[in-house]
């Protein structure tokens, strides 16, 4: 994509009102546009990144045989009044039409896909089945100060898994959880699994995927020596307590954002919308469920929290909108033409580049939008490096460049 095409453009200060880092970040970048408090709207390189975030979620989701739907999200009332979410949860939005009835909108999908799955799942032949979406969610937050790792309007994955048996759900539980382990690290991120109560939704355990910043919300407790990990809000331990997993290390505290959990709902929904199936010998049961959420603007926002540097984003090669950043400096028509021609071979070898090929620009600020939105690679063509002997080419993170000659640079970015 050509820069001097690209609509938005980076600004160097960010709204007074922001004060997220990621948010601040993007905004400066044109990545998002805020609408409100925690409403933003994805522009062409945000949505770049979005869309391959969902992708890697989408590919471990069906690589551990999740179906895909999309849900509504303007909800009827009544699956909430049945179920007790009308007046129980305190985030719902509801709508008041301009007619009598009320709709609420979709903040999780229990009550629109527990009614999805009766209709079709008859018998214990039919089970277990995993359905997920990538949807909006909308939630009446009280507080909105994180930037798009909080929002009132935000992307999740939600899957919900349906099993005849609770050592079949706890099978599934568990590939879930690796799933995730997967995805998180595929976006360069290092998740924590803590155990924490079920909260509203259900007794059971379930499990949160933290990720250590300071921008997070949550407060965590974990051990260095093994994979011990608590939410302080539930843990019987504190900072400094012996590890109570491995007994070796003091156990160090640290701020954390929930990226992702997964709940055993366990036969709370089937009950509430009375789904049966037929069992093996003929009589009916309810599925046990579970359910598993991960935030994907949320995510996004914590790639940026925890990748950043002072000079901007530096996105892993996973999600970045472009792999490579190529700078045309100088009026040279000679070097504008080298640059073209190197744009073409880029994009026809698959390599994904923004091509600031924008005149009137200085050096300087070529540099420092590179820099900002963050492109894991960095060529810069000017009369200086053709002369030095082809692009000089430099990773976002890292400070040395080094010069390639032009017909190296597909192989060079390739490997
Ligand atoms: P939190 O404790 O942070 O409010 P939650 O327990 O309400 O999260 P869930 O209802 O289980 O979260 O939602 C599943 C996932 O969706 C969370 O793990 C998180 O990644 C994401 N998420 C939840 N609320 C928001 C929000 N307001 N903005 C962005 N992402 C969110
Ligand atoms: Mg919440």
């Amino acid at each position: 994509m050509r820069q001097s095409k690209l609509f938005t453009k980076t600004r160097k200060e960010a709204p007074a009102d922001e004060t997220a880092k990621n948010a601040e970040l993007l905004i400066r970048g044109g990545y998002v546009h805020k609408e409100m408090a925690g409403v933003y709207s994805y522009l062409p390189l945000g949505a770049r990144v979005l869309n391959k975030i969902e992708n890697i979620i989408r590919e471990e989701m069906n690589a551990v045989g999740g179906q895909e739907i999309r849900m509504a999200t303007l909800h009827p009332s009544e699956p909430w009044k049945q179920t007790g979410g009308w007046d129980n949860i305190d985030v719902l939005f509801k709508i008041q039409s301009r007619t009598e009835k009320e709709y609420a909108l979709g903040q999780s999908e229990e009550e629109i896909v527990t009614p999805i799955a009766r209709e079709y799942v008859q018998s214990y032949k039919d089970l277990p089945v995993a359905i997920y979406q990538i949807e909006q969610k909308y939630r009446d937050e009280l507080r909105a100060k994180s930037g798009i790792m909080r929002g009132r309007e935000f992307g999740m994955k939600d899957m919900y898994s349906f099993h005849t048996t609770q050592e079949d759900f706890e099978r599934f539980y568990e590939e879930v959880k690796k799933a995730y382990l997967k995805i998180y690290n595929r976006c360069a991120l290092v998740a924590k699994v803590t155990e924490a109560s079920g909260g509203g939704f259900s007794e059971k355990i379930s499990y949160e995927f933290m990720i250590v910043t300071d921008a997070g919300e949550d407060d965590i407790i974990y051990c260095d020596a093994c994979n011990y990990c608590a939410n302080t809000e539930v843990a019987k331990n504190k900072i400094g307590d012996t590890c109570p997993k491995c007994g070796k290390e003091n156990l160090v505290g640290a701020k954390a954002v929930e990226a992702g959990n997964v709940f055993d709902l366990g036969q709370k929904y089937p009950k509430a919308f009375n789904f049966t199936y037929t069992t093996e010998d003929g009589g009916s049961a309810y599925p046990i469920v579970g359910c598993y959420g991960i935030g994907t603007t949320r995510l996004m926002g914590t790639i940026v929290e925890t990748l950043s540097d002072e000079r901007g984003i530096v996105w892993p090669e996973s999600v970045a909108p472009f792999k490579a950043h190529l700078l045309l400096l100088g009026e040279d028509e000679k070097i504008k033409e080298e640059a073209e021609k190197l744009y073409k071979t880029l994009n026809e070898n698959g390599i994904e580049v923004l091509f600031d090929d924008r005149s009137g620009i200085s050096a300087g600020e070529k540099f420092a939008d590179a820099d900002l939105l963050g492109m894991p690679w960095r060529i810069v063509i000017s009369t200086k490096s053709i002369t030095a002997g082809g692009v000089e080419v430099k990773r976002r993170a890292e400070q040395k460049a080094e010069i390639v000659a032009l017909d190296k640079i597909v192989n060079f970015l390739k490997v």
